[in-house]
């Protein structure tokens, strides 16, 4: 007969006990109606570089995070042809570019937007310092009759130009929102995990007092990169959270948040139209967790759930297309029943004057709305941003939506 030490047997039940546990704090597997194949899909990386076109003195970059150019051409007299490819194909229409334009003179230059087969989506921003943005005039974008080139007229110089199909916000700037935002008390920046390239997978844990037993929200942006609308209405809405005022002050005591404002690190700082670096959309992967990105935050969030034996009542996970909308389940929520009939009507109240789309479904594919309900009986919410909803407008809706929330949360 083997006998067992009492440090033998304390060793063996830590490791039953660690072992065991953390079974329990992964998210479970799913089946949902329309299953997806979300395994990895090669993708197509830009070359990093400086096109020269000596005999124009016109140079143009992608040697920073964010941008998307994959060739750089002179076609004829004062017209260039900026190439912009997908990471990889099918995609959706969402042909993302950015780049960096400059000369030795200051010139009018003409830039043909190419994307191959996909068609003209996003108006084009400039910047001077990649930092403070403005809409190019729109007599300065004229389409083809097919709509598939676009050709900018834009003036260079030494001084650089930025063009981008929307405001650049990369991975450094999520970050620096992130460490700027963990100086207020009830904030605490952390790294949920790392993308497949190694990235930080940012989040902000924000509440005050023990989290234990407080009912939890999700927050989930960027899965696609160029959704830089959605992105900046997370913000505002975090921020409302955030704020000084007796609303928000009471609610961030009551419940607990996990923030997770940078789904997609690699894809953000690559560029991508839409995918991962594992070439996978990761709002299909809600089911499987075959992307490392989409699997640490559905643990991370299950985990602490499960730690704090909290409830998760509510996901909202913020996107753009073109135009805004709310993807709602039309399954009602066992955590959050009737929340969302009532944030909504409530939002349609405040901003009466602008229209509030609300567009129900049933659980189909395996996306993050569907997820929350699934996995956890909460509500799921997909929060999505027009391309080009003006950026004020886009801060009042978003914190008209945080408003309501608390409002709906703490009083009724
Ligand atoms: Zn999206």
């Amino acid at each position: 007969m083997v006998k067992l030490s009492n440090t033998s047997i304390f060793c063996c039940l830590l490791l039953l006990l660690l072992f065991g546990c953390r079974s329990t704090y992964q998210a479970k597997p799913l089946d949902f109606p329309k299953p997806v194949d979300t395994t990895d899909k090669p993708i197509e990386l830009q070359s990093k570089k400086v096109y020269s076109i000596t005999q124009k003195a016109v140079f143009a970059d992608n040697l920073f995070d964010g941008a998307r150019l994959n060739d750089f051409q002179h076609i004829n007299q004062d017209t260039f042809q900026a190439s912009i490819h997908p990471e990889n194909k099918p995609i959706n229409r969402s042909p993302y570019y950015a780049f960096r334009l400059w000369s030795n003179q200051s010139q009018k230059i003409v830039v043909a937007l190419n994307y191959d087969e996909a068609k003209h989506r996003y108006a084009p921003k400039i910047s001077r310092d990649g930092m403070n943005w403005t809409l190019l005039d729109t007599t300065k974008v004229q389409l083809d009759g097919s709509g598939v080139n676009a050709f900018l007229e834009l003036d260079i110089s030494t001084d650089t130009l930025w063009v981008a199909a929307q405001e650049l916000q990369n991975s450094t700037h999520v970050k620096n929102w992130c460490l700027e935002k963990a100086k207020l008390p009830s904030v605490t920046f952390q790294v949920a995990g790392k993308s497949k390239q190694g990235r930080d997978m940012l989040h902000l844990d924000i509440g005050e007092g023990d989290p234990r037993k407080k009912d939890i929200i999700a927050i989930i942006s960027r899965q696609h990169p160029p959704e830089v609308t959605g992105y900046l209405a997370m913000k505002a809405f975090i921020e409302e959270i955030l704020a000084d005022t007796p609303l928000s002050n009471d609610f961030r005591k009551k419940y607990h948040l996990l923030v997770y404002p940078l789904m997609n690190p690699d894809g953000v700082d690559l560029g991508h139209w839409r995918h991962n670096t594992g070439g996978i959309d990761l709002n299909r992967d809600w089911a499987y967790y075959h992307q490392p990105e989409v699997k640490q935050v559905a643990n991370h969030i299950v985990k602490n759930a499960k730690q704090q034996k909290s409830k998760v009542i509510l996901g909202i996970d913020f996107h753009s297309t073109w135009f805004d909308v709310l993807y709602t389940n039309s399954q009602s929520a066992k955590n959050l029943p009737r929340f969302k009939d009532y944030w909504v009507a409530g939002f349609r109240e405040v901003l009466s004057g602008e229209k509030i789309r609300e567009s129900p479904s049933a659980v189909g594919a395996p996306v993050s709305k569907g997820w929350f309900l699934t996995q956890l009986d909460a509500e799921g919410i997909v929060y999505e941003v027009g391309d080009e909803t003006p950026r004020d407008l886009i801060k009042k809706k978003g914190k008209t939506a945080a408003i309501e929330m608390m409002e709906l949360l703490i009083y009724k």
